[in-house]
């Protein structure tokens, strides 16, 4: 299925569909999340296979989706996966992908020139890549009637004013370049900082770690409450102990203090956690447990 409606489709006044661009397995489990134990994967098999983990190989299954989102009469996309053609040699599963997202979007009925909204939650490869696509040779915005939402700090961080990135990789340069850049040049981004109300639904708001701009977008409508939390959660093993950070966390103690609070207001306030990468529904239900963890209230099996 290329794209579904999750459960209860409608959040408020909200639709959500969301447009799948690839799905299997990622990283070994341990690799994807350094801290998680062989016993907490194997303690939870159960319901963590086959959506989020593989036993057999211990492989981490992994998602790379665009939310979709239909809110006061606008089109919203949540992320926009890693993209076609491009060189990314630090990324074997990202390097000269070529898949079919753009028709999948358009069987879910989302027409380029009619989206209004692009969020990038943070400024990474497999979050910012259908911002642009190739024409002749160029790459042009994808969506070109929308504005794009980035957090300012990603982009200060990830762009030349960083040195992108310090440097660390060259990836890093040419994701910024292919994919940044011209939105930049089109006059189509807003950099926001400390937060940003994209309409009456919903807001962005910064939870720095997994990136310096990593931010969530929180949606509040009648009595419905969601939260799309980007990549401050892998896996659901980091809902268990939000002490796990992944891999990919640049800064491991913000990382975890972002993922502690974001998942306590969750479970307070009832919003489902809707992170970039999870398999099965692509949700979770929280609810606080012992010793700092959470559990999940309805688990995410399809
Ligand atoms: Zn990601």
């Amino acid at each position: 299925m290329n794209s579904e409606r999750i459960p209860g489709t409608k959040l408020g006044e909200v639709e959500i569909l969301r447009v799948v661009e690839w799905q299997g397995a990622f990283l070994p489990a341990r690799q994807l999340v350094p801290e998680s134990t062989e016993e907490e994967w194997r303690e939870n098999a159960d319901w963590l296979a086959p959506d989020h983990w593989l036993p057999d190989t211990d492989q981490a299954v992994g998602t790379l989706q665009t939310w979709v989102l239909r809110s006061a009469g606008r089109t919203v996309l949540v992320d926009a996966g890693v993209g076609n053609g491009r060189e990314r040699p630090g990324s074997p599963l990202f390097h000269r992908r070529e898949g079919d997202f753009l028709a999948r979007l358009a069987e879910a009925d989302v027409r380029p020139e009619e989206v209004d909204v692009v969020v990038n939650t943070h400024l990474h490869a497999d979050h910012v890549g259908w911002n642009t696509h190739d024409v002749d040779g160029e790459w042009v915005p994808t969506f070109p009637n929308a504005q794009y939402l980035l957090p300012a700090a990603d982009d200060a961080f990830f762009g030349p004013a960083g040195g992108y990135a310090g440097g660390r990789r060259e990836d890093d340069r040419l994701l910024y370049e292919d994919s940044i850049a011209p939105v930049h040049r089109a006059g189509l981004l807003t950099l926001w900082q400390d937060a940003h109300r994209i309409d009456e639904h919903l807001t962005l708001e910064p939870a720095p770690g997994h990136s310096p701009g990593s931010s969530v977008l929180r949606l509040a409508s009648g009595d419905d409450r969601a939260v799309f939390v980007g990549d401050l959660l892998h896996s659901p093993v980091q809902i268990l102990d939000p002490t796990h950070n992944s891999c990919f966390c640049l800064d491991p103690a913000k990382a975890q203090a972002s993922r502690r609070r974001i998942l306590e207001r969750a479970a307070d306030q009832h919003e489902l956690v809707i992170p970039a990468h999870f398999g099965g529904t692509g949700t979770a239900e929280v609810r606080r447990a012992g010793q700092g963890g959470f559990s999940l209230v309805r688990r995410t099996t399809a």
